[in-house]
């Protein structure tokens, strides 16, 4: 037995245990809310990611879980002498690695609020405010992103937030799927037809978009991966080929995924002219923003919106460089029928007068799970806390500081760019090869001020430097890039 699981007799005598009453979760709340701020305060003192042997978080939980409530303030002291001990700081100025998710305080706040009020918006008579403030929230972000007005509400398509990306890459295969059998396989599902249902997308794109389809039905063999250029685009040459061939073979092309920002290098594909093939063979085009989609806010990036007046949906993470914590996602399609005829079924239980009469949104119909928390709160702090100026902001520092980077990198003579930024993402190899960036990223992790990443592009290893966490500053970079030159002179 160890120290934390009760003694059998002690706990015999124990009063039973209550709930937190309000006066001990304003105390514990209050605790906790400092707790946060202390941390992020301090968090630039620690190392981003130091790795604890595996199993040692779990070495320090008790076996079983304990039969008699504990009090609340030893369960906040055990976040610092268990928890802590294997968080990786994704909120650090020095967080270069993956891609950004941003916790801001707004952000915080407006997910409190959203557990606080503890309500399930699957429809919009369970609480139509979650409801209502989320379809005005991506109403809003239509207009301050400028994209197409056939993704507002009042048209015939319309936004709805999912959990991430991924979510939204299968509600939308699932939307194509069905457009494309004329809703044969909603009925007969795998048996509906003869023909095999093919999605494309490029060899760069998110590994989430063959997982979606894969779910969906859609064999890997039919998850079409469209080579890229020497930047990291797709071919569209290729696409439009590979789709003549599957309809010549008697297949069934339905659905391709664009993508504006990869994963790996953060290239954009051109999406107008992926949308010329689509609209020639009758596909659903979808556009896969994740990482971003959130330059849009700034005109000068509006670059990353071309073709989106063709997109059947398109998606962002706000959980990523807009300072909304995760999980969110905006997904927007231009014909809402599409997506909630493929994902709609009404039990008796759900019937409603508000539904009936065809006036409101039910967001139960535009995702998989059924229940739904107040996810467009987070959203409405964050709007309104930072304005848009404030996160266009953001945005540009943050490009900014990446630019500065790669120009650094592109003068210095044993590395260079593999890719040109198009945004906040400096994509870095080493000209002695492979081995030397390995040895690269392995110096400039171990010094425990910043974490990078890594990706393979057209077989090369990449060093990749994602800048977007809040908390970074231009003199983070600096420090960052003075420690990434140095090390280079000895990889
Ligand atoms: C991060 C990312 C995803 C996956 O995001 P989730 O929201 O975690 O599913 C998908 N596509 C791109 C381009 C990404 O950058």
């Amino acid at each position: 037995m160890t120290a934390t699981e009760p003694d059998r007799l002690t706990a015999a005598t124990r009063p039973a245990p209550a709930p937190l009453d309000a006066a001990s979760f304003r105390a514990a709340g209050h605790a906790l809310i400092d707790w946060i701020a202390d941390y992020r305060e301090t968090i630039g003192e620690r190392a981003v990611a130091q790795l604890p042997e595996p199993g040692a978080i779990r070495a320090m939980l008790p076996s079983r879980a304990p039969e008699f409530g504990e009090p609340i303030a030893r369960i906040l002291g055990d976040l610092d002498d268990i928890v802590m001990k294997g968080v990786v700081h994704w909120q650090h100025p020095g967080w270069f690695a993956y891609f950004p998710a941003n916790s801001s305080y707004e952000s915080i706040l407006g997910e409190l609020a959203s557990a606080g009020l503890g309500v399930q918006g699957m429809l919009w008579s369970t609480s139509p405010a979650c409801t209502e403030v989320e379809t005005h929230m991506l109403d809003w972000l239509v207009h301050a992103m400028g994209l197409p007005e056939r993704f507002l509400s009042t048209s015939d398509g319309g936004g709805v937030l999912q959990d991430t990306a991924s979510s939204a890459a299968l509600v939308a295969i699932v939307a194509a799927r069905e457009r494309a059998t004329k809703f044969a396989s909603d009925a007969h599902g795998l048996a509906a037809g003869a023909r095999a249902v093919c999605c494309y997308t490029s060899d760069q794109a998110h590994s989430s978009i063959e997982k979606s389809a894969r779910i969906a039905g859609i064999g890997r063999e039919f998850v079409r991966l469209i080579p890229v250029d020497d930047q990291g685009r797709m071919r569209v040459d290729l696409l439009a080929a590979e789709v003549k061939r599957d309809r010549a073979l008697g297949h069934l092309p339905a659905f391709v995924s664009a993508t504006v920002g990869t994963t790996g290098v953060n290239a954009v594909d051109s999406v107008p002219e992926i949308a010329e093939v689509c609209r020639a063979h009758d596909l659903w085009l979808h556009v896969d923003a994740a990482m971003s989609g959130t330059a849009a806010l700034c005109e000068e990036f509006r670059f990353v919106n071309a073709g989106a007046a063709h997109a059947d949906s398109w998606c962002f993470n706000p959980h990523k460089w807009m300072p909304v914590n995760f999980d969110c996602d905006v997904l927007w399609v231009a014909d809402r029928a599409a997506l909630v005829r493929a994902l709609s079924v009404l039990p008796e239980y759900l019937r409603n007068a508000a539904t009936e009469s065809g006036k409101v949104i039910d967001y139960r119909d535009w995702q998989v799970p059924l229940g739904r928390r107040f996810r467009a709160l987070k959203l409405w702090f964050v709007l309104r806390s930072f304005g848009l100026e404030g996160l266009r902001a953001l945005v540009r520092s943050h490009v900014a500081m990446a630019r500065r980077l790669a120009d650094r990198v592109h003068a210095y003579p044993s590395l260079e760019l593999v890719t040109e930024p198009a945004l906040n993402l400096v994509a870095i190899a080493h000209k002695g090869g492979d081995e030397s960036t390995q040895r690269l990223i392995d110096a400039v992790n171990r010094d425990g001020r910043f974490f990078v990443s890594h990706c393979r592009f057209h077989g090369r290893l990449v060093l990749r430097v994602s800048i977007g966490a809040l908390a970074t500053t231009p003199a983070h970079v600096e420090a960052f890039t003075e420690h990434l030159l140095a090390e280079a002179a000895r990889a």
